[in-house]
């Protein structure tokens, strides 16, 4: 029986009664769901875990340390939003249920403390980011890396793997983009994607330079709040969101992001802000200028780019921003670019922004299944959108004991309009 208040002191943030009385528990979205393929249970499924916070939300349960288990096993990668029919928001769900845990979860309180201050501090920081990608980046270009490798045993192994084969000088919004007052539009530079995905920043540019587009890398710009978000710690995404906006709204165009999860979670900031005015009317037109890098390109661009191509979609581009055919009809028109579709190509990777390092079994048998893939299908390019996949790529290549190559879409292209190729 329902108790008249909440057992649970409910935040403005926590999932609304609204929202969760969407889901009629159908279960069409169970075998979308990664976490529920993997462990055939039904508390580790989107319907699952929309009861659970159904019951807190009505004080029928506390917020348990089970609860909190099964909601932080959830990647969050939105792929039962995209297939359920009565249109349940689960992403804001899900970012709900970890505010509450952000508040209060029952468990691993000082483990949350630590995440929090790092994505507040490190990440959110671009000089403090900078200093500490540098290491990692002198690191993965060094000759003693195959040498280190070979010694590192268990997690620090596969957290090495992830690391880009290569990693290119940083692009900050400082250094990079044409000049603010000559562009057709912003280039979003983000916070790790410019410090340790450089080259895909200066391939983006070329390609919609190319395409007659130039983009600058607008000063004031910064991390989108994402990985905030989705740590529930919606307060500092909130910050972010209004940093971006204020930057960027002094600009005229796209706001062109090459990382799905910046993108999608930009695209929303008209949700994260839709209480606070006058920001939600700001943040409302700002989603609407932002767009993911393939979509204001056109397949009639050309280029010819030789080899065996695995597209593989982000989960934030396929289900949260509903892109899919358009990156695999910009590959398809490549001269010499054969496709191959993977099974579970738009299943999680099991990247999903810090998960990899705070779920790691479940990350781990996510990139098996990718490894596993890649090596029955032995493509030389293994294609990707987004920079957390990306990085369980590139160890999912290395698991797969195959000589693929892990690219940006945008590496692709530049490469195929480039007369420089390499297939
Ligand atoms: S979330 Fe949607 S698809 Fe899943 S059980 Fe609820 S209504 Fe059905
Ligand atoms: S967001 Fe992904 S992992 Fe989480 S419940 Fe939905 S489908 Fe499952």
């Amino acid at each position: 029986m329902a108790s008249e208040k909440p057992l649970w002191p409910l935040l403005a943030d926590a999932p609304s009664d609204a929202d969760l009385s969407r889901c009629v528990h159908c279960g069409l979205c169970l075998n979308a769901c990664p976490t529920y393929l993997i462990t055939g249970l039904e508390v580790e499924s989107p319907r699952g875990r929309i009861h659970m916070a159904k019951l807190v939300s009505d004080g029928r349960s506390e917020l348990t340390a089970s609860i909190q288990a099964h909601w932080e096993l959830c990647l969050q990668c939105r792929a039962c939003e995209a297939i359920c029919p009565s249109g349940v928001p689960y992403g804001r769900i899900q970012e709900g249920a970890r505010a509450q845990l952000d508040a209060a979860a029952p468990v691993g309180k000082n483990a949350r403390r630590i995440r929090k201050f790092v994505l507040r501090n490190v990440v959110a920081r671009p000089r403090v980011l900078a200093t500490v990608v540098a290491p990692a980046r002198w690191y993965a270009n060094t000759r003693a890396r195959g040498l280190v490798r070979r010694l590192l045993r268990g997690r620090l192994r596969v957290i090495e793997s992830q690391l880009p084969h290569r990693v290119g000088a940083p692009f900050r919004a400082t250094t990079g983009g044409t000049d603010a007052d000559r562009a057709d539009g912003v280039l979003f530079t983000g916070c790790v994607m410019g410090e340790l995905f450089g080259n895909v920043h200066r391939a983006t540019e070329r390609v919609y330079e190319r395409a007659g587009i130039r983009l600058s890398a607008a000063a004031g710009q910064g991390c989108c709040g994402a990985l905030h978000a989705h740590d529930g710690d919606l307060e500092f995404a909130r910050r972010l969101a209004r940093k971006n906006i204020a930057a960027l709204e002094r600009t005229t165009g796209p706001i062109v992001v090459n990382s799905a999860g910046c993108g999608a979670a930009m695209k929303e900031y008209g949700d994260l802000l839709a209480n606070d005015e006058p920001w939600a009317r700001r943040a409302q037109a700002f989603g609407a200028r932002v767009k993911d890098a393939s979509e204001l390109l056109s397949p009639t661009q050309g280029g010819a780019f030789a080899g065996t191509v695995a597209y593989q979609d982000a989960c934030h581009l396929v289900h949260a921003q509903r892109i899919k055919d358009g990156p695999r009809a910009l590959l398809a028109s490549l001269e010499g670019c054969e496709m191959i579709e993977t099974p579970g190509a738009d299943v999680c990777c099991g990247a999903a922004g810090i998960y990899s390092l705070v779920q790691p079994a479940m990350s781990a048998e996510l990139r098996k299944r990718k490894s596993d893939q890649f090596a029955a299908a032995m493509p030389a390019v293994i294609v990707t959108a987004n920079p957390g996949c990306h990085m369980q790529y590139e160890a999912a290549v290395r698991e797969a004991g195959i000589q693929a190559r892990v690219m940006h879409l945008m590496e692709v292209l530049d490469e195929a309009g480039s007369d420089d190729r390499v297939g």
